[in-house]
C-alpha cells in the first residue's frame, strides 16, 4: 500500500495485489485534471477511484458510483476510447472518429456515441461490439466477484461501497434525478460539450414558446416558470443526490427549453443561490460555467441590464439559440412560428451582445437538411459570413441535423462547405439528453 498526498480532504491510496487467481490495483481519490481541456488523448477530470483488473480498467465518483469503464483485452477497439456512464444512467462510447475530421465537426477531439437515436452524422454503431456491450452490460457481475479480503480495510471497505452501487440502484438514483426537477432532461445545450456534459441541471421553467413542428424534443406543456420555493426544493434535493461527487461540478444547467423566458430577477437569483448551494466556489474544478436555452423572443426582450449582471457573475455563461433559419419559406416549413426579420434582428444582438461581455457567449442553432430549400443555405451564408468582415473567434453556430438515426455523406460534405466558408466557429449540434 501507498500513501500519497491528501487534498481537499480527499487521501490518496493505492494497493496492489498480484497473485495468480487476481491481479487488482486500486488507486483511491486520484487527482484528475481540474480544469477541462481540449486534448486528443484520454483526460480525466475531478476526485475519482480506480479500479485496474488484468482485463478491465473501472473508475468511480466520490460516490462510488461507476463513471468510466475499458477493457484491456485485445478486441477492445481502440486503448484511447472509453465508455461513460451519465447522470441519467446512459453508457455513452467515446471514440477518437480515428482522428477523421471529428474535432473539425464537433470543436471536441472525442465523439460521443449515444444509445438511442439522435442526429449524429459520424460515428458508428459501437455498441453492437461484443466487447462494448459487455462491458456496459456485465461490469457488475466483474466487481461483484473481486475479493475484499487479504487488503488493508480501507480499500475492502471501498470494494463492498462499488459492489453496493449495483445496476438497479443507479437506474434508480436516474430516475430520482428526473423526478426532482420533474423531467428528464431531453437535450442538453451543444456548449455542455465545454464541460463534457457534466452538467448540474436545474429546471426555473419548463415547456417553450413555440412548439415548432419540426422538432424533436419539444413537450406539450406551454412555458411556466417555477417557483423559488420549488427552484429550492430541487436546489436541496440536488445537492443530496450529488452528495460527495458534488465537489467535482463546476457547471450549472437551467432549464428547460428557454429559462431565458423567466423574469431575469428569477434568473439571477436562482444563480446566485445555486452558486453557494453546490458550493461552487470550492468545487475542484477550475471556473464555473452557467447553460441555458433562450428562444427569439426571450433573447431580444432581455435588456442591457440584465446581460450586465450576468457578466459579472462568477461564471462562463453559454445562452443557445435556436434560431434554425434566416429564410421565410424555410421558417414556415419547419413550423417555426417566427419572420425572417426577427431572426435578423435576433442574430444581430446576438454579436452585440458577444462583442460587449467577455463572460457571456450566446450561440446559434440553425438546421441542414437535403430536403431544404436553397435559399435556406443562401440566406445562412449572409448571416454566418456576409454579415462580418472579419473572422469572429465566439458566437459559436452550431448546425442541427433535422432526420434523427439517418447519417448522410451529402448533409456532412454540406456541413463541411458551410464551415469553410463561416466567419464563425462552426460545429454540428449532437442532440444528448442527460
Ligand atoms: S425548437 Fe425550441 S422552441 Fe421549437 S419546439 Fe423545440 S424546444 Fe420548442
Amino acid at each position: 500500500m501507498q500513501l500519497l498526498p491528501k487534498k481537499n480532504g480527499y487521501k490518496m491510496q493505492s494497493f496492489q495485489t498480484r497473485n495468480l487467481s487476481q491481479e487488482l490495483s486500486i488507486e483511491l481519490n486520484c487527482y484528475g485534471a481540474n480544469e477541462y481541456t481540449k486534448v486528443s488523448f484520454p483526460v480525466k477530470y475531478g476526485i475519482f477511484s480506480r479500479l485496474e483488473t488484468c482485463d478491465y480498467i473501472f473508475e468511480f465518483n466520490l460516490n462510488h458510483e461507476i463513471r468510466h469503464a475499458k477493457s484491456k483485452k485485445r478486441t477492445w477497439l481502440h486503448p484511447s476510447e472509453w465508455i461513460k456512464r451519465t447522470m441519467g444512467d446512459d453508457w455513452v462510447y467515446y471514440s477518437t472518429g480515428g482522428y477523421s475530421g471529428v474535432f473539425e465537426a464537433l470543436g471536441e477531439y472525442y465523439l460521443p456515441n449515444l444509445t438511442y437515436p439522435t442526429n449524429s452524422l459520424l460515428g458508428g454503431k459501437p455498441f453492437e461490439e461484443t466487447e462494448i456491450d459487455d462491458i456496459a452490460r456485465n461490469w457488475h457481475e466483474v466487481i461483484s466477484q473481486l475479493p475484499d479480503t487479504g487488503m488493508p480495510v480501507e480499500f475492502s471497505q471501498w470494494i463492498q461501497s462499488i459492489q453496493q452501487q449495483s445496476p438497479e440502484k443507479l437506474q434508480k438514483k436516474a430516475q430520482k434525478l428526473f423526478e426532482i426537477s420533474g423531467s428528464r432532461v431531453t437535450v442538453m445545450p451543444p456548449d455542455a460539450r465545454h464541460v463534457d456534459y457534466n452538467i448540474i441541471p436545474l429546471n426555473i421553467s419548463d415547456g417553450c414558446l413555440y412548439k415548432c413542428r419540426f422538432c424533436k424534443v419539444k413537450n406539450k406543456k406551454n412555458f411556466s416558470t417555477r417557483s423559488e420555493q420549488n427552484i429550492q426544493q430541487q436546489i436541496i434535493q440536488l445537492k443530496q443526490l450529488l452528495n460527495k461527487d458534488l465537489i467535482n461540478f463546476n457547471a450549472l444547467f437551467l432549464g428547460e427549453h428557454d429559462a431565458l423566458n423567466a423574469h431575469c430577477d428569477l434568473i439571477l437569483t436562482t444563480i446566485q443561490d445555486a452558486f453557494d448551494a453546490f458550493e461552487f466556489q470550492s468545487s475542484y474544478m477550475k471556473k464555473n460555467f452557467l447553460f441555458m436555452f433562450g428562444s427569439v423572443d426571450s433573447f431580444l426582450n432581455a435588456g442591457k441590464i440584465f446581460f450586465k449582471t450576468l457578466n459579472h457573475l462568477p461564471f462562463q455563461t453559454f445562452i443557445n439559440l435556436g434560431l434554425e433559419s434566416y429564410d421565410q419559406s424555410t421558417l414556415d416549413l419547419l413550423g417555426k412560428p417566427l419572420t425572417q426579420k426577427q431572426v435578423g434582428q435576433a442574430f444581430e444582438k446576438v454579436q452585440i451582445i458577444n462583442d460587449t461581455f467577455s463572460n457571456i457567449e450566446i450561440t446559434c442553432n440553425f438546421v441542414m437538411d437535403e430536403s431544404l430549400p436553397d435559399s435556406h443555405y443562401e440566406a445562412l451564408m449572409t448571416l454566418i459570413r456576409e454579415s462580418v468582415n472579419r473572422t469572429k473567434p465566439k458566437g459559436c453556430i452550431y448546425l442541427s441535423p433535422l432526420k434523427f438515426g439517418c447519417p448522410s455523406r451529402q448533409v456532412l460534405y454540406d456541413f463541411y462547405k458551410l464551415k469553410s466558408q463561416s466567419r464563425f466557429p462552426t460545429f454540428l449540434y449532437l442532440i444528448q439528453r442527460l
